[in-house]
């Protein structure tokens, strides 16, 4: 959303997502789809045009063959045979008649005449009674969408690795895969128009420590590659030809910022321990394994979360079991004594393999995720498995399973580690026996069975940027409905405790590894709710550690039970704001 500041610039709001000011020329990738304009065409451009829409399908039938190919190799013949379908859509005479009519008759650009004609088809399909025939609306739409983007000549695919020059990224969406591969030298700041604080676009920024504003609604569509920008992390702003007077006020943060993080420097070797003397266990978050040295230097006492899905993208075949091995052993050994909680593969939701062939869903975050896709794809979970357990020779390693909804799925679960035991024992291939193993409570149903759970594992790890999304029925991706995701709302909170209680009663620690645990305002009400360890990434660990060291365990647990009885969120978060501020105002500056 645009408006003015200082004369002469544009400012867009959104969601800031991770800390940072940047300046300087943006890098536009991929426009919206609604960019497609329709146009005149003279006579004399017709022929060009339907030559155009011939070449366009013989490139699109080529692309969905290489596709085919690369997915029987790896995955196997029944998945490639789903491309069967692409393939008929881009054969079927109607849809291409019909577009060249279109483009004959009436003239029009074989861009917008395509598009007419596709969404006609698929809004019919979509609508019938036929059941079969539905399902071909969603083929219908991922060919017409692979033939528009050929025929709008999307700017070649910049190589996100390799960037010419410094450049802040501007996307309408900047997938967890695409992130993962940004140029750190060169990526000076990021921002989309759609996403929110928990999508794992943001959770990589962070993790990056690349400042980063989601949410910016049609940024993407309206900035063009080239323009000067200022990017401001804290507080959601992109500024479009900064004025001299913006540049010096944002100077003036920035260096506010660096004396902080001098502040915080002090903390790194110190324990979090509050001015009473309760200890916390701060640990750190990572997605990648060369992210153990920014564990250490940010004085985390190992990893509370490894998420393992970024071995998995990226790349035309999932990782073996060696290649795995050789990851979590580098990672165990770099922070022996410290523990390395590995979580297996949660693919799903906003993390999708490029490997590996995963119908589109309805709901992807309700759909085929995390250990609900590993316990059917059993040579892949078992592959996994087995690594981890050697990797836990090495170092102090444990293990955890995302999205567990109910018992069944952790016995499934567990009762594959012991045979994955068994075969490591019967080769003489060392493993640690007695490695913990966890369970996340990231949906509300874990939650409430928590005490069935606790009585199978060795520790819980609260997701809660899951645990919100489904305990509030609240897309976490959405930034339509960001104010409605509300970590301080009572349903949450009491989630929480009951977790926390009942791994006590069991005689099991508690972490908090979601988003939740990395904001310092959030941070007394969890200690106070009785969590054990807090898990954020390593950008965000001084600042806890600060913020710990300045508060009282007895009054994050009146915060706690204040917090129990209120029946408003925002009543809550403005007392978590009030102590927060008031035992550290210098986090809070900004
Ligand atoms: C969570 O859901 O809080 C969590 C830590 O897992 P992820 O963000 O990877 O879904
Ligand atoms: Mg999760």
């Amino acid at each position: 959303m645009a408006e003015r500041l200082h004369e002469g610039e544009r400012i867009f709001r959104g969601i800031p997502v991770s800390t940072g000011v940047c300046r300087g020329k943006i890098l536009i990738l991929d426009k919206p789809r609604h960019m497609v304009v329709q146009r005149q065409l003279s006579d004399a451009e017709v022929p060009g045009e339907l030559e155009r829409l011939d070449n366009t399908f013989r490139q699109t039938r080529q692309q969905v063959l290489e596709v085919q190919r690369k997915v029987t190799e790896s995955v196997g013949a029944e998945q490639g045979s789903i491309f069967d379908a692409h393939l008929l859509v881009l054969e079927d005479p109607v849809l291409i008649e019909e577009t060249v009519k279109l483009i004959r008759e009436q003239k029009i650009n074989v861009e917008h005449a395509f598009q007419t004609v596709a969404e006609r088809y698929t809004t019919a399909l979509a609508n019938v009674d036929d059941e079969y025939l539905r399902e071909r609306a969603s083929d219908m739409r991922d060919v017409t969408a692979r033939v528009l983007n050929n025929l709008i000549g999307h700017e070649e695919e910049v190589d996100l690795r390799h960037l010419k020059e410094p450049c802040i990224i501007i996307a309408h969406d900047l997938t967890p895969s695409k992130t993962a591969l940004l140029d750190r030298r060169q990526v000076l700041g990021f921002a989309t128009d759609i996403g929110s604080k928990t999508s794992h676009t943001a959770i990589m920024a962070r993790s990056l420590r690349i400042p980063a504003v989601v949410g910016l609604k049609n940024a993407s569509g309206e900035l063009k590659t080239g323009q000067f920008v200022l990017l401001d992390g804290f507080n959601g702003v992109v500024v479009i030809h900064p004025t001299d007077q913006t540049l010096f006020e944002y100077g003036q943060i920035v260096r506010r910022q660096a004396t902080l993080e001098e502040k915080l420097r002090e903390v790194v070797g110190q324990p979090a321990v509050t001015l009473d003397n309760h200890r916390v266990c701060l640990s750190a978050n990572v997605e990648q394994v060369g992210d153990t040295d920014a564990v250490k230097a940010a004085g985390a006492e190992g990893i509370g979360l490894f998420r393992t899905e970024y071995l998995f993208i990226n790349r035309d075949a999932p990782p073996g079991e060696e290649e795995q091995f050789q990851a979590y052993r580098q990672a165990a050994v770099a922070l022996k004594p410290q523990p390395v909680v590995i979580r297996t593969l949660d693919l799903g939701g906003d993390k999708l393999l490029s490997s590996l062939a995963v119908p589109t869903e309805m709901n992807p975050f309700l759909g085929w995720r995390a250990i609900r896709f590993c316990l059917e794809q059993v040579d892949i979970f078992r592959a996994q498995l087995r690594a981890i357990l050697r990797a836990s020779a090495e170092g102090n390693v444990k293990m955890m399973y995302p999205m567990i909804s109910g018992l069944d799925e952790l016995n499934q679960a567990n009762a594959l580690l012991a045979k994955c035991k068994d075969e490591l024992r019967a080769g003489n291939v060392p493993f640690n026996d007695r490695m913990e193993v966890g369970a996340m409570i990231e949906t509300p149903s874990a939650a409430l069975v928590a005490d069935s759970l606790a009585r199978r594992v060795q520790f819980f790890s609260l997701g809660t940027n899951d645990l919100i999304q489904y305990t509030l029925a609240v897309d976490r991706m959405n930034e339509k409905i960001a104010h409605l995701y509300e970590p301080t709302h009572p349903a949450i909170l009491r989630l929480i405790k009951h977790t926390a209680d009942t791994a006590h009663a069991n005689k099991i620690w508690v972490s908090v590894c979601g988003e939740m645990a990395g904001d310092p305002v959030m941070v007394p009400l969890l200690i106070g709710l009785g969590v054990d360890e807090l898990s954020a990434t390593p950008s965000l660990i001084a600042q806890i550690k600060y913020l710990i060291r300045r508060l009282k365990i007895t009054e994050a647990r009146e915060l706690a039970a204040f917090a129990l009885e209120c029946e408003s969120p925002s009543e809550i978060a403005a007392r978590c704001q009030q102590l927060v501020q008031r035992a550290a105002p210098g986090l809070f500056e900004k």
